[in-house]
């Protein structure tokens, strides 16, 4: 989120030992820049940089930067805000870095200083306090949320709004994400909310808790109910535990850590009787496995984060490494893969997915360059920096092979964007999650076979 100067307010003192002008607890960890030579080989995998062009906006200044605050020759105010804030966070840079440099660490932590220095007031702070403490954290409220989505898109509202063009009353970015919301159905946690444990089909070979997501549930719980068909078809009992909570990502991402770290304790307790933690959303993931980062200065916090972090598991790597059953029913078409920064930098996950998808009989699979490049998304960055997300989608969007009928992805921030992209430039591709395509396969041939019996 960019600052500007009357949308801050000087904190008062603090309270924490200090780094230079990190006066808070938790700031960047020197160890993390310790290792960069300065040596540019980030630069061209930056989104930001390729955009503007600024050494500030490149990881390589933006390092640079953090690391000068903490040696006392910068001050946290706007001018080092704003590249901070206008990161993406995508982790390219890490990725391309000689030095594993872990850029989008260190801007989590920056980001985390700089919103106990310079909180959020105005307009812009009730905004954020209103989704990050009142909402997402929230099921019973998101659930909520839903209903009346739900209600705008099938009472006829949404017809009305769009044919009387008073959804051109809010902002031109936001208008384009209100033509690609989906359509809000049940979410699964609720749905589940009796079952306890959702039995595999067959053999049960294991048992396994899923993340259901906070957003993730309410816009794509259908995906959702997909993951269970998928995991308990290859033969794994599921549960949902109903105490879990939103991930924290968005909070993080926003630097509030502090609310990030209270979602962390409660979903370590919630998945503390699990032995494999389901995800399927690139950026929830991610930030599970990051949870350690948040507890570097509690022991014992650490250590639990420690454990529940190994615990976790992304559903494609899970299906690949378990063996996942192939699917026999054919799906004819002609698909592209789009890797989420948050699998393929932030998880180091690529194989996994494209094997699933051609696993499937029928399925072609059509190279996109660059397809481990942003699309934009980035939590809420498209909100918060629509000009700059328009920009990198616009880029992205001119690798996507024009013969392709569908872009697969495993993320739903990154699906939405990418619907974005497709209707803004006259595209005509479907936007799925690769799992979705694994139980269509899946579900076809079970239809198959219920044709075939009745002959
Ligand atoms: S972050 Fe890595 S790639 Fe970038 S300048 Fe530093 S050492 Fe080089
Ligand atoms: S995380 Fe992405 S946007 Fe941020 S510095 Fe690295 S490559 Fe650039």
């Amino acid at each position: 989120m960019s600052v500007r100067e009357n949308d801050v307010k000087q904190a008062p003192a603090c309270t924490a030992a200090s780094l230079g002008n990190y006066l808070w607890n938790d700031p960047p960890d020197e160890s993390k820049w310790a290792d960069c030579v300065h040596c540019g080989m980030c630069l061209e995998s930056c989104p930001t940089y390729e955009q503007t062009g600024q050494e500030q906006h490149s990881p390589r200044g933006r390092v640079h930067l953090i690391k000068s605050v903490a040696e006392g020759k910068l001050e946290v105010n706007e001018a080092f805000a704003d590249p901070v804030f206008a990161c993406l966070d995508c982790r390219a840079c890490t990725t391309a870095c000689p030095a594993d440099v872990d850029v989008g660490g260190l801007i989590e932590e920056a980001r985390g200083q700089i919103r106990q220095a310079m909180p959020l007031t105005g307009w812009k702070g009730a905004v954020s306090k209103f989704f990050l403490e009142g909402v997402f954290p929230h099921a019973n409220r998101l659930h909520l949320l839903g209903r009346l989505l739900k209600f705008y898109q099938t009472s006829g509202l949404q017809k009305m709004a769009r044919k009387t063009r008073l959804i051109h009353m809010m902002p031109e970015h936001l208008v384009e994400m209100e033509a690609i919301l989906p359509k809000v159905k049940q979410p699964v946690r609720q749905k589940y909310k009796q079952a306890g444990m959702i039995q595999a089909k067959g053999e049960t070979k294991r048992t396994v808790a899923l993340l259901t997501g906070c957003v993730m549930d309410v816009m794509f719980s259908d995906i959702n109910e997909a993951t269970i068909r998928v995991l308990t078809r290859n033969g794994n009992n599921v549960t949902i535990p109903q105490n879990q909570t939103c991930c924290g990502a968005l909070h993080v991402h926003a630097g509030d850590r502090e609310t990030g770290r209270k979602l962390a304790k409660q979903n370590i307790e919630a998945f503390k009787d699990a032995d494999t933690v389901i995800v399927n959303a690139a950026g929830c993931g991610c930030m599970l496995k990051e949870y350690p980062e948040l507890f570097r200065e509690d022991q014992e916090w650490r250590e639990k984060a420690e454990r529940f972090a190994a615990k976790v598991q992304d559903i494609s790597k899970y299906l690949y490494d378990t063996g996942y059953e192939k699917p026999k029913a054919e799906i004819k078409t002609r698909i592209t893969y789009h890797d989420a920064c948050h699998l393929a930098h932030g998880q180091g996950i690529r194989r996994e997915p494209r094997d699933i998808l051609l696993s499937i009989p029928g399925v072609e699979m059509v190279h996109m360059p660059n397809a481990d490049r942003c699309c934009g998304s980035a939590g809420i960055y498209n909100i918060t920096h629509p000009e700059m997300a328009g920009a990198v989608l616009k880029s992205k969007m001119e690798h996507v092979p024009e013969e392709v009928e569908m872009i697969s992805m495993g993320n739903p921030g990154c699906m939405l964007q990418m619907a974005m992209g497709v209707l803004k430039y006259g595209r005509n591709q479907k936007i799925v999650h690769t799992v979705q395509l694994l139980d269509w396969a899946y579900q076809k041939e079970d239809q198959q076979k219920v044709g075939e019996s009745w002959r």
